[in-house]
């Protein structure tokens, strides 16, 4: 599963980041296009922080919603499916600017 290998190369960076130190939160950030089922995220950071750096931290996700910047009438717009039509002027040359990214916002390190 792919959840897995993302949730593994989450804990290396917490324990690079953190330098050993216990961490206490990590949030993260994940696109609804990034292809990551947060659920599943979840559930894997709490099978495999066990015995690391992050085994009593919790996980905070915010989910980023895809926004599209049309090319044509250069307007923002904020789409739920993957309908990258521009709803303004309906022109099919959009860009998508966030919902595809999956990346640690930030790692909260415990008090000692
Ligand atoms: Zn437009």
């Amino acid at each position: 599963m792919h959840e897995y290998s993302i949730v593994q190369s989450m804990l290396d960076l917490c324990e690079k980041h953190s330098k050993g130190q216990e961490v206490a939160k990590v949030a993260v950030k994940i696109g609804k296009m990034s292809g990551i089922e947060p659920h599943f995220l979840k559930e894997s950071f709490e099978v495999f922080k066990e015995g690391t750096v992050c085994q009593d931290a919790t996980m905070d996700m915010q989910i980023i919603e895809i926004t599209i910047e049309c090319q044509k009438c250069k307007k923002v717009a904020v789409v739920d499916s993957f309908n990258f039509y521009c709803p303004y002027c309906q022109g099919g040359d959009t860009k998508v600017l966030t919902g595809q990214e999956m990346h640690i916002d930030y790692i909260e390190l415990k008090e000692v």
